[in-house]
């Protein structure tokens, strides 16, 4: 079943207007097959952005295109990779970690509602504008960090360079120039900008909260739900091959139907199938 969700930030479309509705399909065999025969080192924002190209079905009355996916707000597509997440395998979360306690170092289970994750909604606006105070650059404008700036700053030899001199609109109301103004920059303006971009970004929470089992010590871990996301669907490659196997074997059923199911389409007829076939060995045991 498709999803409704409400982007934290929203796009904005050719009009100026702020679209945050979304509709987002499930994800299906054929996406995860699709995940699997990806180059090792593709990125992680270019494969989300593919991902989501795939399943954002519509944004406000629009249909969902790869140049308006690369238009989101980094902090929508976690939010949408979460979602994504929820869909496929429920709202549990289940994280090992190590304890960061140099004389303690105990592995522990760390469970939590993914439901419960704080989400900050800032609703995109088309430009914002900060005051750096400085002789050169008094006031400078800028627009949101969207996924494809994350993409394109992949690689680059600054990458914080990089993405801001892409979200930069202009310096004292002249065009910013590329990004040896933004280097040029002294490191208190750098930080000024992060900072202001930071605080005015849709985000989902990023950390969660542990405590040590065994020493008793509080610390916070990262949290990345995009990483989740596709840690998730890697370490269940073998039990994926085995449930399509499975069914192509005994339904004979085209590839395309069976990689047109979801994940949890596919686990009630494999368990169907599971429970027949255990059946039959346990009758032909009681023969022999
Ligand atoms: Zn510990």
């Amino acid at each position: 079943m498709n999803a409704l969700c409400t982007l934290p930030g929203g796009w904005i479309d050719r009009k100026g207007v702020r679209q945050r509705e979304g509709v987002l399909r499930p994800l299906r065999g054929g996406d995860e097959e699709w995940l699997y025969t990806l180059p090792p080192h593709t990125s992680q924002a270019s494969v989300l952005i593919t991902l989501l190209a795939r399943c954002v079905r519509h944004l406000g009355p629009y249909r969902a295109s790869r140049a308006m996916i690369r238009m989101l707000p980094a902090g929508d597509c976690d939010y949408l990779a979460l979602r994504l997440y929820r869909m496929t395998f429920g709202d549990k979360v289940e994280m090992v970690l190590v304890c960061p306690n140099p004389a303690c170092g105990a592995k522990m289970d760390l469970d939590f509602d993914a439901s419960l994750l704080p989400v900050e909604e800032r609703p995109q606006l088309p430009r914002y504008t900060l005051r750096l105070g400085l002789p050169n650059a008094a006031e400078v404008s800028f627009r949101l960090p969207r996924i494809g700036d994350v993409e394109a700053a992949n690689g680059a030899r600054d990458p914080e360079v990089r993405l801001l001199s892409r979200c930069l609109l202009d310096i004292d109301g002249k065009a910013p120039g590329g990004e040896e103004v933004v280097a040029a920059l002294p490191a208190e303006a750098r930080e000024a900008l992060n900072a202001e971009l930071e605080r005015v970004s849709p985000r989902i929470e990023d950390s969660i909260e542990a405590s040590c089992p065994e020493c008793g010590r509080e610390f916070r871990t990262a949290f990345d739900s995009t990483a989740l996301l596709f840690a998730n669907i890697y370490r269940r490659r073998r039990e994926f091959n085995h449930a399509v196997h499975l069914l192509s074997f005994h339904y004979h059923w085209p590839l395309s139907e069976i990689l047109g199911m979801t994940r949890e389409q596919r686990q009630r007829y494999v368990r169907l199938l599971q429970d027949e076939l255990d059946l039959a060995a346990g009758m032909s045991a009681g023969l022999d």
